[in-house]
């Protein structure tokens, strides 16, 4: 196997929990609770689970957005874990983040222009004026803007053009990997496919690899060539897209897949009700954190050992004691 472009090792995020700014901890918010996971070049793995099982979390720590608790994640074969500042910058350009609320992750102080400028310039890839509007024009109609929105500013447009914004000003730094974190989540169903198929077609002109983060499991799908499923900061299942959406081996991905309508009437799914919420991030369930909801979950056996994520097919891994 060929070396991945970003791969965590037992990656940890836990939120200490405080009543005030200057009290102790009184426990811990696991957000991401040891995690393995290897993006390669080009290729999109699909992250999903239902909100606050810690994807986004997930997806930050693998930029070093946020520190991690624990765990190493290396980017291009460099361990970006504790490396200073100064050294992570030029890596930084190569990992991009495009986010859900493209209104909310704009200033709205700054022109298009500018916004999409901006890591051009903190990055020093251009270097006089003329050259830096000549790539935010070429940037803004390689997302399907026009090059006059550059001096317009993003209330003056519509969501899935500030998605376009939020797109160009990733890619303006030249990126190998975006997390796209709920990227069209937050757009109207029909403006979607646009940003989904922008998204499909900028990564095979230019071998983009993607951590895509979402909840609707019918646009991952479309998107990925491997899904992760997430379960109170744990990985659950890991496989290509087609054979995990075919068979899924845990229970907690069936009971998600049984909930998304498709079209074939053969292929139609019984529908697993999930009972009860999530549990506590803080308090998880001791053994498999999913067995207070799991139909199948055997007593002295589910309640007790967590189940580690492994292989019960090649290239597909479940972290369930009955799964095969
Ligand atoms: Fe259900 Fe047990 Fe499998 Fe967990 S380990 S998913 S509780 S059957």
């Amino acid at each position: 196997m060929s070396d991945p472009l970003v791969e965590a090792t037992g990656l940890v995020k836990h939120f200490a929990l405080r009543r005030g700014l200057f009290s102790r901890a009184r426990g811990a918010v696991r957000a991401v609770d040891g995690v393995d996971l290897r993006v390669e070049a080009g290729e999109t793995v699909g992250l999903v689970g239902e909100s606050g099982c810690g994807k986004s979390t997930l997806g930050r720590l693998l930029l070093r957005l946020i520190e991690p608790t624990s765990g190493r994640v290396r980017f291009e074969g460099t361990d970006i874990t504790e490396l200073p500042e100064r050294r992570l910058r030029p890596l930084r350009r190569r990992m991009q983040i495009v986010f859900q609320d493209p209104y909310a992750s704009l200033d709205p102080r700054m022109t298009v222009g500018q916004i999409v400028a901006e890591g051009l310039q903190i990055h020093r890839m251009v270097s006089s004026a003329s050259e830096r509007e000549a790539r935010v024009e070429a940037l803004l109609r390689r997302v399907g803007l026009r090059p006059e929105h550059a001096r317009r500013y993003p209330h003056e447009f519509s969501g899935g053009q500030r998605q376009r914004i939020g797109i160009a000003r990733a890619l303006a730094v030249e990126p190998r990997f975006i997390v796209c974190d709920e990227p069209v989540s937050a757009l109207d169903v029909s403006i979607q496919a646009q940003i989904v198929n922008l998204l499909k077609d900028l990564q095979e002109e230019l071998g983009l690899a993607y951590l895509f983060v979402a909840h609707d499991l019918n646009v991952v799908r479309v998107v990925s060539r491997r899904v992760a499923v997430m379960y109170l900061g744990r990985i659950v299942e890991l496989a290509d897209a087609g054979a995990l959406f075919d068979r899924p081996r845990h229970p907690y991905t069936e009971a998600l897949l049984s909930a998304v309508p498709v079209p074939d009437p053969e292929r139609r799914r019984l529908r697993i009700l999930l009972e009860g919420d999530v549990p506590s991030p803080v308090a998880p369930p001791p053994g498999c954190s999913f067995h207070p909801r799991c139909r199948k979950a055997r007593a002295g056996l589910c309640d007790v050992q967590v189940p580690p994520l492994r292989a019960v097919a090649p290239g597909h891994f479940a972290a369930c004691h009955l799964a095969e």
